[in-house]
């Protein structure tokens, strides 16, 4: 059975089948995806802006290719960057840079205890502090 969806991007009334917008807005977005992506090509110094600009295609449209890695930044592309989400570094796509996804990966794997837990107090460094007291006390004595 089909379902019937208002489409999020333009409000037509679209039959929902794998896409959450409409066929139209899929092509118009595949358009633009393509537009943007030779305008960079061809000009690998333009900053988001420009690109915007010149292809008349919105920044957080481009924004948006560029944080779903549709879109990869080669390094001419000094122009276009990104900031880290976590820590502001420029990246060339994605949310984060790779040093944070890093520390985001290890944080989840602690967190679900993926890792081995030090143990919390180590038996031979407790003995050994208690020898020395015992020896420090002897010698005042
Ligand atoms: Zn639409
Ligand atoms: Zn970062």
């Amino acid at each position: 059975m089909a379902e019937i969806r208002n489409c999020p991007r333009c409000g037509r009334i679209f039959t929902y089948i794998s896409s959450p917008i409409c066929g139209r807005c899929m092509e118009t977005e595949e358009d633009e995806f393509k537009v943007v992506k030779e305008y960079i090509y061809d000009n690998p110094g333009a900053t988001i802006s420009e690109v915007s600009q010149e292809t008349e295609v919105s920044v957080e449209k481009i924004m948006r290719f560029l944080r779903e890695e549709r879109l990869e930044i080669k390094s001419e592309n000094s122009n276009l960057v990104l900031g880290c989400e976590r820590c502001g570094r420029s990246i060339n796509s994605g949310r984060f840079c790779e040093n944070c996804k890093g520390q985001i990966t290890e944080g989840l794997k602690r967190e679900f205890g993926l890792e081995k837990k030090e143990p919390v107090q180590r038996p031979q460094y407790k003995a050994e502090k208690e020898k020395m007291y015992t020896a420090e006390r002897r010698r005042n004595d």
